[in-house]
C-alpha cells in the first residue's frame, strides 16, 4: 500500500488526527518536566540533532526545518525475511513503516503498522533498492510537503513526514545499508573494527578479539578498547561508499568494498533525515535474547561441563570477569525492561539448553 494516501486518511480523520498530536502535546509536556529522561524516540540524540536543521532533498536545502510544524510526522522503517511455508526453503521479505507520532503504546500495534510491500521469494533479494524505490520516492515528496486536509483545524496544509530510523536483524540492515555483513572483514556497522582469522587454517571464519597482541599476523591494530571503539560517522560512511562506487573496475571496487565493508551508496541515503549508521540501531531482541543470552549460557555451560573446551578462555582468566561484568551491567541497567529480561532470559535459555544436554541436572542450576 502506498504511504501518502495512508497518511492522508489518518490526518483527515478526527480521531486519528487527535492521536497523531501525541508527539506535539503529550510528549512535549513530559519532556519539559523531565528533560533528561528517555521516554521514546523523540528523546534520542538523532531526533534532537535534526531539530533546527533545514530539510535537504536531493542535495537541495529547502526553507523549512525538520519537525518545525506540529503536524510533522516521524516514521520508522523495518524489514526482515520470513519463511511463509512449513518447509523453510523459501523466504519473503516484509517492508513495514511505523508512525512514531502515535502514543508509544499504540504505534507498534498491528492495526497501526503499515505494510508498504512484500518482496517475494524464494531467495533473499539481490538488490533490495529496487523494491524500496517507490517508498523512497514518496518519502522525498513528503519531505517537500504534500497538500492535505486537516480534520482538527478544517483547513488544508502541507503535510511533512520524515523517516528517522530503520531497523531489522543484522542481515536485513546490512542489505538496506549496502554493507558486506557480519561475516565480513569489517563486520560492524557502528565502528571500524576489523576481523582476523586463524593463520594456516582451512577455517576462514573471522573473529574480532579485543587484543591482537598474541595473534601471529601483524595488523595495524594492537588493541581495541570497548569504551573507545573507532566509531563510524555519517561523513566517513558516505565517503567510503562513494569511494567504492567511483572505482573504475569491478576488481578494484570489490577490493575496496572488502576493506571498508561497504558495497556502495545505499538508496536510503537520498533521505536527508537519515544518518549512517546512527539511524540504523542494533535491535534489542536480537542483541539480548538471541545473542548475548545464548552466548552467556553457552560459555557458562562449557565452563562447567567441558573444561577442556573452555581451557583457553579459562586459562586467560577472562571468563569469570567477563560473565560477571556482562550480567552486572545488564542487571543494573537503568531500563526496567532490561532488568526484567535478565532473570527471564537466563531461566528460559537454561531450560532450553538443559533439555538438549543429557549431562545437565538440577545440581547444575544450584551451582549457577
Ligand atoms: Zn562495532
Amino acid at each position: 500500500m502506498p504511504l501518502i494516501p495512508h497518511l492522508h486518511v489518518l490526518v483527515s480523520n478526527r480521531t486519528y488526527a487527535t492521536c497523531l498530536q501525541y508527539h506535539a502535546d503529550e510528549h512535549a509536556k513530559t519532556h519539559m518536566c523531565t528533560p533528561r529522561m528517555t521516554t521514546d524516540i523523540f528523546d534520542g540524540l538523532h531526533y534532537c540533532s535534526l531539530l533546527g536543521e533545514r530539510v535537504v532533498v536531493r542535495d537541495q536545502t529547502l526553507t523549512h526545518h525538520y519537525f518545525s510544524d506540529h503536524h510533522d510526522i516521524a516514521l520508522g522503517f523495518a524489514t526482515n525475511g520470513f519463511t511463509p511455508f512449513k518447509k523453510r526453503k523459501h523466504t519473503a521479505w516484509i517492508l513495514l513503516v511505523f508512525n512514531y507520532n502515535l502514543p508509544p503504546d499504540e504505534c507498534f500495534k498491528r492495526d497501526n503498522i503499515l505494510c508498504v510491500g512484500i518482496i517475494p521469494g524464494p531467495k533473499k533479494p539481490w538488490n533490495a533498492d529496487l523494491f524500496i524505490h517507490l517508498l523512497v520516492q514518496e518519502l522525498l515528496e513528503l519531505a517537500i510537503g504534500v497538500p492535505t486536509y486537516d480534520a482538527l483545524s478544517s483547513r488544508c496544509f502541507a503535510l511533512h513526514a520524515y523517516l528517522i530510523t530503520a531497523f531489522g536483524d543484522i542481515p536485513a540492515v546490512s542489505m538496506i545499508m549496502h554493507m558486506k555483513g557480519h561475516n565480513s572483514l569489517c563486520p560492524c556497522r557502528m565502528c571500524e573494527i576489523q576481523g582476523i582469522c586463524i593463520l594456516n587454517s582451512r577455517n576462514r571464519t573471522l573473529y574480532v578479539p579485543l587484543s591482537h597482541r598474541n595473534h601471529p599476523e601483524l595488523t595495524d591494530v594492537v588493541e581495541y578498547r570497548p569504551e573507545r571503539l573507532p566509531l563510524c560517522s555519517h561523513n566517513s560512511f558516505m565517503a567510503q561508499a562513494n569511494a567504492v562506487e567511483s572505482m573504475p573496475t569491478e576488481v578494484q571496487r570489490e577490493k575496496l568494498a572488502k576493506a571498508y565493508g561497504i558495497k556502495g551508496v545505499p538508496l536510503l541515503s537520498a533521505l536527508g533525515s537519515l544518518r549512517f549508521p546512527q539511524s540504523f540501531p542494533y535491535n534489542f531482541m536480537h542483541l539480548i535474547w538471541e545473542n548475548v543470552t545464548d552466548c552467556l549460557t553457552y560459555l557458562i555451560l562449557t565452563f562447567l561441563f567441558c573444561p577442556s573446551r573452555s581451557a583457553s578462555v579459562h586459562d586467560s582468566g577472562l571468563l569469570c570477569p567477563l560473565l560477571t561484568y556482562l550480567w552486572i551491567d545488564l542487571a543494573f541497567s537503568r531500563d526496567f525492561h532490561i532488568r526484567l529480561c535478565v532473570p527471564l532470559s537466563l531461566i528460559l535459555s537454561l531450560s532450553v539448553t538443559f533439555f538438549r544436554l543429557p549431562v545437565a541436572s538440577p545440581v547444575c542450576v544450584y551451582k549457577l
